[in-house]
């Protein structure tokens, strides 16, 4: 199958200017000049890698706007009231409202967060590339146990694969920490946490140092201070930023111009629409680098390359899956978004990468393609939106 388009972006090389992507089966055979043999032809557009969203928690889709304006700590404190209270049924029709809305925003890799669980259901459902992270909090009894349980149930197919989420430092003990990042080394299984999110966390780097390492990604990172910069860099400790997330709980806005020139591996994320609105991508990446140019107050702050590598190529390395994903590069799978911008103030355009990163939304994402399969085509895919887990979770 080949697919054209005015441009092709594969993240990993320069943009190529009438060019096609040739697919074969599963896997991206080569992309270059388009010639008149491709199976579909897209004026106006850019072909680009599959985005990565490297922090969501899709069952919670439908819980936009719910404790808007609370401080953090009150914040997350109704917040997880509110989840604990959610039965699994409810999880699940959110979990795939959020797989819906990742690959109309032309994800086509999600690192997910799971309280439930049930987000590896709906990412297989979708035909979502995923590794989603079991959550684990210390007051749960037997944590250990059902822990081991907990992944022991997970299905785990050649696109989704379980993690293990110690959640956070305030809600996750030192030894447990310790002992759920031990579980997930024994079984080959990578990590992610919560890290520095807020003013009110006051575990930094030094203290988990030993504990975190390539294998465990760091979310959100707003306090990481130099010392915590300097040690992520020193033990490859990848991270991820949550610009809309951290901005809207009034958290602040993250380091990345700093963690980036110190070398870290770092994803985007949209975490979810509890915090952060909605899945969108695009608006991550625009957020990304206006709160990087305003803090700075600097126009070259954070280029729109740079967000779109965040948004692909980086959060795939920072989540464990740069080898398979991330680029439009042979041998890699055919995850790819062709995204439309006719009509959009960006045509014409010699920049292409500008244009998408500025340009792109949602409704501007034509087509979805994850592993050779395509999985979101616009306007032949209705948008589920699990109206009825919100309805019961107004009155939670
Ligand atoms: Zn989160």
């Amino acid at each position: 199958m080949i697919l054209a388009a005015d441009w092709v972006v594969p993240v990993d090389g320069p943009a190529i200017r009438d060019g096609a992507v040739r697919i074969e089966g599963r896997t991206i055979a080569e992309i270059g000049p388009a010639g008149r043999e491709a199976d579909e032809r897209f004026d106006g557009a850019v072909i680009l890698p599959g985005l990565v969203n490297a922090h969501t928690h899709l069952e919670y889709a439908a819980m936009g706007g719910f404790g808007d304006g609370m401080a953090f700590g009150p914040w997350i404190e109704d917040h997880i009231r509110r989840k604990a209270a959610t039965g699994a049924d409810d999880s699940l029709e959110q979990a795939r409202a959020g797989a819906a809305a990742c690959l109309r925003a032309g994800v086509t890799t999600i690192a997910d967060c799971s309280y439930s669980g049930v987000v590896a259901d709906a990412a297989s459902e979708a035909g979502l590339r995923a590794i989603v992270y079991l959550e684990a909090f210390s007051d749960w009894p037997e944590l250990k146990a059902r822990t081991e349980d907990r992944i022991d149930a997970a299905p785990a197919t050649e696109l989704v694969q379980p993690g293990i989420s110690p959640h956070a430092p305030f809600t996750v003990t030192l030894d447990d920490y310790r002992m759920l990042v031990g579980l997930a080394r024994e079984r080959g299984l990578p990590v992610a946490t919560h890290l520095l999110e807020s003013a009110r966390e006051t575990v930094h780097l030094d203290e988990l140092g030993d504990i975190l390492g390539p294998d465990t990604v760091a979310i959100h990172l707003v306090y990481a201070d130099p010392r915590d910069i300097e040690l992520m860099a020193g033990r490859d400790i990848p991270g991820v930023h949550c610009p809309r997330s951290n901005a809207l709980l009034g958290c602040g806005i993250a380091p990345l111009p700093e963690l980036l020139a110190a070398g870290v591996r770092m994803g985007l994320g949209t975490d979810s629409p509890s915090s952060a609105i909605d899945f969108d991508m695009w608006s991550e990446m625009r957020a990304a680098i206006m709160h990087a140019r305003a803090r700075l107050g600097r126009a070259d702050g954070l280029s729109a390359r740079t967000a779109l590598e965040l948004a692909t190529a980086g959060g795939a390395a920072a989540v464990g899956l740069g080898a398979v994903t991330g680029t439009l590069t042979p041998g890699k799978a055919a995850d790819v978004c062709v995204l439309d911008l006719t009509g959009s103030s960006f045509l014409p355009w010699d920049d292409p990468v500008t244009a998408a990163v500025y340009g792109g939304s949602c409704d501007r994402v034509a087509l979805t393609m994850v592993d050779g399969e395509i999985r979101y085509r616009r306007g032949s895919h209705p948008s589920p939106t699990a109206a009825s887990a919100r309805a019961k979770m107004i009155h939670a």
